[in-house]
């Protein structure tokens, strides 16, 4: 495991191309596959699927905020974490631009420029531009 630091981070962007959620069995909150008309989780079974965030967004010293090439480190937030970071449940955004993955809402990009605080295990701080799940 290693160490665990607090670190600040700043939302300096959210990757355009990434989907920011995601249909996840509703048990174990892997992805449903579709199945027909179906979700069936390949893991447990479960058929019961839930609209659930994934959002990733790349964060930077806060200081770093306004510089044009900073280092940045790219964190996922997942279900209630990024729901507490948007303040709106999945289902409500996902229903308000009809599942469209692609479509940036300002309810995501007004997240540019707050800051958080994070735990970061010390064996991937080391690492840059990894990638790091909430
Ligand atoms: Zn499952």
């Amino acid at each position: 495991m290693g160490n665990t630091y607090i670190v600040n981070i700043a939302i300096k962007g959210i990757i355009p191309s990434e989907a920011w959620w995601y249909i996840a069995c509703e048990k174990c909150k892997r992805t449903a596959t579709q199945d027909g008309s179906f979700h069936k989780c390949i893991k447990c079974g479960a058929t019961q699927p839930e609209t659930r965030y994934q959002l990733t967004v790349h964060g930077v010293d806060p200081s770093d905020l306004k510089k044009d090439y900073p280092i940045t480190a790219d964190f996922t937030f997942f279900g209630s974490v990024a729901k507490e970071l948007i303040g709106v449940p999945a289902l409500t955004l996902v229903a308000s631009v009809q599942g469209r993955r692609d479509f940036m809402l300002t309810e995501i990009a007004r997240l540019y420029g707050r800051q958080l605080i994070v735990k970061v295990n010390a064996s991937r701080r080391s690492l840059q531009m990894s990638r790091i799940s909430y």
